[in-house]
This record gives structure tokens, C-alpha cells and sequence, in this order.
């Protein structure tokens, strides 16, 4: 069953697709609200979403790549990264 929110939510991508269902402030009732591209295409915003999500996380690899002495740590989250 989805979550149904009080009030309209900042996005976050924790939110898997780009529908979320809203109470409506009116009737009281829940209404769906769209953070994704006006052509409402659902599985195109979730990857659109994915991929700026994918190229952040490549961006703080490559700044921890070019770094001359990686962290323990980052060098364990790279492995788990990894195995997916
Ligand atoms: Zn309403």
C-alpha cells in the first residue's frame, strides 16, 4: 500500500517512481502528484532520476580514485559497490 502524505513532499529519491499520492487539503482525500517530465512518462524519470544519482556517485569515486592515500573506509565502500 503507498505511503499517502499529509502535504506535498520535497522530492527525494527514496520516492521510486516519479507518482506520489498526496492528501488533498480540499476533499481530504488522496490525490497523485508528479515530480517527473511533463511528458508524464513514469519510467523516464525514474531513470533520468537514477542516472543523475549514478553520475554523482561516479563523481565521488573519481574524486576518491585521485586522491594519493584512500581511506580504509572508502576503499571497503568501493568493494560493496562493487558486488552489486
Ligand atoms: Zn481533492
Amino acid at each position: 500500500m503507498p505511503h499517502v502524505f499529509a502535504s506535498k513532499p520535497r522530492f527525494c529519491v527514496g520516492f521510486k517512481p516519479g507518482l506520489i499520492r498526496v492528501r488533498c487539503p480540499k476533499c481530504g482525500t488522496p490525490h497523485f502528484e508528479y515530480f517527473g517530465p511533463a511528458d508524464r512518462d513514469e519510467v523516464g524519470a525514474e531513470l533520468a532520476l537514477l542516472r543523475a544519482e549514478l553520475a554523482r556517485a561516479f563523481a565521488i569515486l573519481a574524486s576518491q580514485t585521485r586522491s594519493p592515500k584512500p581511506s580504509p573506509g572508502a576503499a571497503a565502500r568501493r568493494k560493496r559497490a562493487r558486488r552489486r
